[in-house]
Formats: C-alpha cells, structure tokens, sequence
C-alpha cells in the first residue's frame, strides 16, 4: 500500500500552519494504514524546512527544489507533483484548502490521478460497503466535510484509484507539539520542467496594508449584523485593540459591506481557534459556529436570551452591545 503525502506550503522559507497541522494527522492516518508520512516540498533553497518536517512526524521528505519552483505559480508545481505521484504512488495525498491548495489539488487530480474532496473538516480511516454495487473496500480514506450550506455533514468515500486526494480547511486539524530529535530521510528530486510550464512569470507582488491573521490571534472580537451598521463597527475595533486582539466578523456583517471578507469567522471564512472569542451581535448560525466553536472560551453579547451563540459560548451577556462594550473597554483600561 502506498503512503501519506503531505504538500508542504512554504513561503520563503517558511511553513505554513496548515501543512504541519495535515503533517500531524497524515502521522494518524499512517499509522492507522501502517505506512509511512511523507512531505512534499517545493520551491527554491528550502531545505532549511527539512528538519522541522522531520520534527513534526515526517519519515520522508521530497525535496524539489529548483529556482522555476519560486514564487509559486501552479503550472511548474502540478507538473512536479504529477511526476511523483505517477512514480510513487500514494496512497493518500493531502492540501490544505488555502488559495494555494484550492489551486494546486484540482490541476493535480485533473490529470486523471483520482477522486478530490475539497474544503475537509475531518479524515479518517474506515471500511466502506458500498451496498448499491455489492462491493466492500477495506481502509478507505473517509472525507468529511459540511455539505448543503453546512446543513449536513457529508462522508465522502473515494473509490477510483489512488491517490485519495483532499483539500482540509485550516485550523481544523490538531497540531501536535514537535520533537526536534525526531529524524526521516531526504529524497532530492530535479523535477522535469518544460517552457510550457513555466509560461506564467510573477511581474510584481503587492502586500495588503495590514494583514489579518485571524488564525494566529489568541483574542478575536467578532461582529455580527446586530452591529448596525460600518461607522458602529469602530466599538468592535476598540474592544479588540484594548484587549491587544483581531477582529472577526459574520458573514452578514461582511455581506452588508460593514467590514472585508477577509475577517470573515466560518464556513466560508477562516476556522479560528484563539484562547478568547468575543461574539458580538451574532446570533450563532451553524456557518459561523463551525469556525469558531473550537475556541477556548466564547463569550456571547446578545440582546436575545433565545440566541443559539448562548448554547454555545461559555459566558453570555445579555444585553445590548453598544452599552455592553464601552463598559467593557472601561473595565479593561482601568485595570
Ligand atoms: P443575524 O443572524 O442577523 O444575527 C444578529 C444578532 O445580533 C441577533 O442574534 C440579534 O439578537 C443580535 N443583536 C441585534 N442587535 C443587537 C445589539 N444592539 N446588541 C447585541 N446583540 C444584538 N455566516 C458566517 O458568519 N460565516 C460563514 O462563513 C458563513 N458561511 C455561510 C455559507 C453558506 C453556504 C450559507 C448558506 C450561509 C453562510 N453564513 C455564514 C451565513 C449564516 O447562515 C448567517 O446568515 C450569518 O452567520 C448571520 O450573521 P449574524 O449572526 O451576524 O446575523
């Protein structure tokens, strides 16, 4: 049987969370198969990621370096992946859901590799009896993800060939603690790339003013549509800097144009798991509690005591948040 892969997002030579999370639950996955966990690492003079793979559980890394591989353009980095695949054989292939996995995984998959789930919340392995043909498969890869607008929860079962290829949302995923004296074996790979891979050239890159990182905040204040409006938004903000955190939003804060996606906490937003959520003026939807649930502790601001925020969050304030938060921002300050 083949093993777990794992690609390894990096950017400048630094690794991406999401890919030692899906690095932490290949292990699981291997283990569960009894094979081995392997990265595949891409781009130019990275082999400074080497160890840090190894310490997070890696028994292998490809490394597939050459300067065409920096900055990451899709064409160059599907061509290289294929390659290996076709050589190695895996059995399962994991990406994280981010702009460049959601990018990568499908023009992999598209040169008739095997099955994709995109955007999964959970893995693991399983048998699957597939009743309709009378067929049953042993250790099957069972892809879970929320379906229906999050309405139900979906278990995908891929019964192509391997690979079994997925995208995983960030943040979902547990990241285990490293062991720097863990060590694997390196595999050096030239990768055999024509010009009609490497077509597309990276003229400039411009950076946001500021950055969210909602997904490395210990502390997110988040805004719903109970808000009001953008220029009320300005207290969700003063909550956040007094308490040295990120804002987040709902979608119906995003959608009314209050504040940018890119604060956007749920389904389809980011997944956060920081030590303290403030929600204010959400009601709690099943959208925006799936990317937020895991936090460590929740506290709720609601006007409405029937709010299903308040079934979830381990403190709830019940009241109006343009009263509740300027005292808030008070108490904090005074302290
Ligand atoms: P509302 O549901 O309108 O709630 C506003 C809350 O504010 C109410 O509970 C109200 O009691 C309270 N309130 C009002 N005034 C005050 C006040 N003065 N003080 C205190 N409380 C007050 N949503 C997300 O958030 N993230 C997602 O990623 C996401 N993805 C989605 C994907 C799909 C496919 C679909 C169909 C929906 C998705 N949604 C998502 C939308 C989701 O279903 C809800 O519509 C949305 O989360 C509601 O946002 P809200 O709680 O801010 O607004």
């Amino acid at each position: 049987m083949g093993n777990v892969w794992i690609f390894i997002e990096q950017e400048g030579g630094k690794i991406a969370d999401v890919s030692l999370e899906l690095v932490c639950k290949g292990r699981e996955l291997a283990a569960r198969l009894g094979v081995k966990t392997e990265a595949l690492l891409l781009g130019d003079k990275v082999e400074s990621c080497v160890d840090t793979l190894y310490s997070y559980g890696c028994d292998t890394v490809y490394l597939v370096e050459d300067a065409r591989l920096e900055p990451f353009t899709v064409l160059p980095y599907a061509r290289a992946i294929v390659d290996l695949v076709r050589e190695h054989k895996p059995n399962i292939l994991l990406f994280g859901a981010t702009l460049k996995g959601r990018e990568l995984a499908p023009r992999v998959a598209s040169e008739k590799l095997g099955g994709l789930t995109a955007d999964c919340t959970d893995l693991r392995i399983d048998d699957f009896e597939d009743k309709k043909n009378n067929k049953s498969y042993t250790n099957k890869l069972m892809q879970i993800r929320p379906a229906f607008g999050g309405n139900i929860i979906a278990t995908i079962v891929n019964t192509w060939d391997d690979p079994q290829m997925v995208t995983v949302r960030e943040g979902v995923m547990k990241m285990d603690a490293p062991d720097p004296s863990r060590k694997g074996a390196l595999v050096r790979v030239k990768p055999a790339l024509t010009d009609a891979e490497t077509v597309v050239k990276v003229i400039e890159r411009v950076r946001a003013d500021k950055e969210v990182d909602l997904k490395g905040a210990q502390i997110i204040v988040a805004g719903g549509y109970g808000v009001g409006s953008k220029e009320n938004f300005k207290l969700i903000y003063q909550l956040a800097e007094a308490l040295g955190g990120e804002v987040g939003a709902s979608r119906a804060a995003v959608d009314a144009g209050w504040i940018d996606h890119d604060h956007q906490v749920g389904q389809t937003g980011v997944t956060v798991r920081p030590r303290l959520y403030i929600a204010c003026g959400i009601s709690g939807s099943i959208q925006h509690v799936a990317g937020m649930k895991e936090s460590k502790k929740i506290i709720a601001i609601n006007t409405d005591p029937g709010a299903p925020i308040l079934s979830v969050a381990h403190y709830a304030i019940v009241g109006d948040l343009n009263t509740v938060i300027p005292q808030m921002i008070k108490a904090f300050k005074a302290k």
